[in-house]
């Protein structure tokens, strides 16, 4: 199948990111994470760093003109497809997403809803580790690195996020279901949403996900 142009929404935790990085291969399509590029750019110290790492460090979401912004620039050449996670997170940026696709001529094929009981997700975030300069995810028990503390594509750094701590998380996922959950009936009512379950082996849950599709195209 050529490009497509997806969504994943889900709680924090319910392994968008994993999963993106699975579809990204599948489908060469770019990845495109607003969380990967906001912590890119506070280890860059950049003005958009500075502007949001405060937001990040406390769980709460980064004002949508600042995101929609750095969206909006790394979307501009991916008409052909992309993989969007963790963007949109208000129904505020999904208003956005439509406006910026619709002067770019194209639409969305889907919105993959990822679905996982709270205790997946408190678990997957406990133990989730990610290589701080290639930014690829492990997990201690479910997805090791073949080497402690070292990624096995770079050689890189495994670290635990600053957010992925037990406070931080629990202000996340309140962030998620107050802010970000209503998103899944903005795209139902669109007739976009295709729900899967997220609470199995990233395998089983990648092959739902591209039988979805197969049947979509
Ligand atoms: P993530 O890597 O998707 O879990 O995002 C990490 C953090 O970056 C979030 O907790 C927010 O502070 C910020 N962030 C990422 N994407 C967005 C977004 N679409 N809207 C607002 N804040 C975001």
């Amino acid at each position: 199948m050529g490009g497509v142009r997806l969504v994943l929404l889900g709680a924090p935790g319910v392994g968008k990111g994993t999963l993106a990085k699975m579809l990204k291969e599948e489908y060469s399509v770019p990845h495109l994470s607003t969380g990967d590029m906001l912590r890119e750019a506070v280890k860059q110290r950049t003005q958009l760093g500075k502007e949001t790492s405060r937001y990040m460090n406390e769980g709460k979401l980064v004002p949508d003109d600042v995101v929609v912004g750095v969206l909006r620039e790394s979307i501009k050449d991916c008409e052909k497809g992309f993989i969007l996670d963790g963007f949109p997170r208000t129904n505020r940026q999904a208003d956005a997403l439509q406006d910026i696709l619709g002067e770019m001529g194209i639409s969305l094929d889907a919105v993959i809803n990822f679905e996982a009981p709270l205790e997946v997700l408190v678990q997957r975030l406990s133990g989730r580790r990610q290589c701080r300069e290639c930014g690829a995810i492990y997990h201690i028990s479910n997805m090791p690195s073949k080497e402690s503390g070292i990624c096995d594509v770079c050689g890189g750094e495994l670290y635990q996020r600053g957010d992925d701590g037990r406070e931080v998380v629990g202000v996340r996922l309140r962030t998620y279901e107050e802010e970000t959950a209503e998103l899944i009936d903005y795209y139902r009512g669109k007739g976009l949403l295709e729900s899967v379950n997220a609470a199995k082996h990233r395998e089983e849950t990648f092959e739902e996900v591209i039988t979805i599709l197969r049947c979509k195209k």
